[in-house]
């Protein structure tokens, strides 16, 4: 479970998010919609420690993630514990961001070996179990940089998912990619939707993918939730007119 309380994010004078409040349940699958700028790339950058806020709180499963409070003030909780906090989160990018240098194998066992401690015996078993989820099996021995965008997609997704995580984050992840791929990395995705409960949070442009993959759709405007409904709700008859008009400039 995630949890933004009063949550305040400045860029110099630029103000990103104003105090932002939202909660997400585990299991629960929320796609964050809006105008560019609005700060949803933020907030996901914010929930694996890649940025860092200038107020408010950020909860997982109801342990704080950056402040607590403590003999009457709030300090900055130490880095060891966020540490084990962050690992429950993965996260998957539009520009899939593998080592570029390592087999497809070494990309996914290098994290549970070396941040989870997993025997290197366990680590292959596990990713030879993903490979197979996501399609990839038969390209365990390459290196990423011989692999098209939507097979490097789908190896970060399973290199993601070799952690374990209670939560995983998606950024645009079929944004990079040609349309005829797109499908492919839809299915896996769907497919982790469909036989986990992990919690997904995703921005995406693509509202095909939203409903198939979500149950909640939160739309930002500069940095606020203007509106919040399921997908087959808020896509068909959506109640802002600032929604409606967003909606029907990326359909
Ligand atoms: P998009 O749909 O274009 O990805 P977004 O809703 O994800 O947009 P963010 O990427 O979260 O928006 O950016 C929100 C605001 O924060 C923008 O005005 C952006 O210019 C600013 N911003 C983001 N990262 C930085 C940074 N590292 N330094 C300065 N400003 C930043």
């Amino acid at each position: 479970a995630i949890e933004f309380r009063d949550v305040v994010k400045r860029f110099g004078d630029n103000v990103v998010l104003d105090g932002l409040n939202f909660s997400v349940a585990q299991g629960d699958r929320v796609t964050l919609i809006g105008p560019s700028g609005s700060g949803k790339t933020t907030i996901l950058r914010l929930l694996m420690t890649l940025e860092e806020s200038n107020g408010g709180l950020i909860l997982i499963d109801g342990d704080p993630y950056t402040h607590e409070y403590k003999g009457k003030k709030w300090v900055e909780i130490p880095e060891k514990r966020r540490r084990q906090v962050r690992r429950r989160v993965g996260m998957v990018f539009q520009q899939f961001n593998l080592f570029p240098n390592m087999t497809v194998l070494e990309n996914i066992i290098e994290a549970p070996m070396h941040v989870l401690g997993r025997s290197r015996k366990d680590a292959i078993a596990r990713a030879e179990e993903l490979l197979e989820q996501v399609g990839m099996t038969e390209k365990r021995d390459f290196r990423t940089t011989e692999l098209s965008g939507g097979q490097q997609q789908r190896v970060a997704i399973a290199r993601a998912l070799a952690m374990d995580p209670e939560i995983l984050l998606l950024d645009e992840v079929t944004s990079a990619l040609d349309p005829e791929i797109v499908a492919d990395v839809l299915e896996v995705l769907r497919d982790i939707a469909k036989n986990t409960d992990i919690t997904m949070l995703l921005v995406t442009h693509e509202m095909q993918f939203a409903r198939e993959v979500s149950n909640r759709v939160l739309m930002f405007d500069h940095g606020r939730i203007i509106e919040e409904a399921p997908p087959e709700e808020i896509f068909t008859d959506p109640r802002e007119e600032r929604t409606r008009e967003f909606l029907s400039a990326v359909v």
